[in-house]
């Protein structure tokens, strides 16, 4: 005779090994930064160049996926694609403060162990995630600002580039022309991955919001702010107007929400951006992976360039609400 627990184990067991969820495929999503410039409103050149980086920034991560590699080097090589483009408000694209410099924060979370790295106002660092990613792997701290940031990424190998680096027309002319902060494009980039193993994470990257005030922090390298991942529960970055996402704790809200009550995190982030934020004013949006690599995605903008690969190995990039 079976006795009842012994039961339930072996039920458990064999739903388990049927249901394909048990099995998370690997998947990889990322996101370009919400905000107001929709592909009618973007110059020549500026639509392809988009999608161009967005692709390959997949491309590449899921191919390291594909071949057995970690979701937080997944999540390190999608920014870094998008860090390197000028196309994206993060590494070289980065907007000016008010005083004409550029100020970028970065912050990476594991979700299999529950690390995290953060740095903010670098002036020097090419690449902030890999800043981020150092401190959370070879420091015993979390955050690291400024001149103490740089140099522990400069200590640890990280490239340095002049300010002219990030000089670019146009988003010299957005500083010069002070566009309102909602106005002008947001363009943070953020990328989410879970890997075969089930593990995800989630990591920004940011020059923050157009003429800042120097010194200004905003979302991206607060944790649960603009980045939060746990396993089991999800991976999520976002973008937008900072200072909302970091007092509505707005990427832990979203996956409170899913650990605490019932939602999923579609419907957990559906409320936190659509709802929540949206009735303060806060815009932005957010991407996520639930723990089975279900794809969210939320913006109350008109636009987020955004991209995922679906399950048919299809590379999909949008701009515009759909
Ligand atoms: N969230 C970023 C910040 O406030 C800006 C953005 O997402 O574009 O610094």
């Amino acid at each position: 005779m079976v006795r009842p627990a012994l039961f339930i184990l072996l039920v458990n067991t064999v739903i388990s090994c049927n249901n394909p969820k048990s099995q998370p495929k690997a998947m990889v999503i990322v996101h370009g930064g919400a905000g107001y410039i929709t592909t009618d409103l973007m110059i020549p050149g500026e639509e392809e160049g988009v999608r161009d980086a967005i692709e390959k920034s997949l491309q590449k991560s899921q191919q390291h996926l594909a071949n057995g590699g970690t979701s937080v080097e997944a999540v390190r090589i999608a920014i870094n694609i998008l860090e390197d483009s000028h196309y994206f408000n993060a590494g070289k694209g980065s907007v000016f403060t008010s005083s004409g410099t550029n100020e970028l924060d970065a912050s990476i979370m594991n979700g299999q162990n529950g690390q995290a790295g953060a740095v903010a106002g670098l002036t020097n660092i090419k690449n902030p995630i890999d800043a981020a990613i150092a401190v959370m792997e070879r420091s015993p701290h979390v955050f690291l600002i400024g001149k103490g940031a740089e140099e522990f990424a400069v200590t640890h190998g990280m490239d340095t580039v002049p300010q002219s680096y990030f000089y670019n027309k146009h988003r010299y002319q957005e500083h010069i022309e002070g566009l309102s902060e909602d106005r002008s494009k947001f363009g943070t980039v953020g990328a989410v991955a879970v890997d075969h193993n089930g593990n995800i994470a989630a990591g920004t990257s940011t020059g923050g919001m157009n003429n800042k005030r120097f010194g200004r922090v905003g979302d991206v390298p607060v944790i649960g702010a603009g980045t939060y991942a746990e396993n089991g529960i999800g991976g999520l970055s976002a973008t937008g107007h900072g200072e909302y996402f970091i007092r509505n704790v707005a990427t832990y809200d979203i996956a409170a929400q899913v650990k605490y009550g019932n939602e999923t995190l579609d419907e957990a982030g559906y409320n936190t951006l659509m709802k929540k934020l949206k009735s303060q004013g806060g815009n932005g949006g957010v991407i996520g992976l639930d723990s089975q690599g279900g794809v969210v995605i939320h913006f109350n903008t008109v636009a987020m360039p955004r991209g995922y690969i679906n399950s048919k190995g299809e590379t999909v990039v949008l701009i515009d609400v759909d």
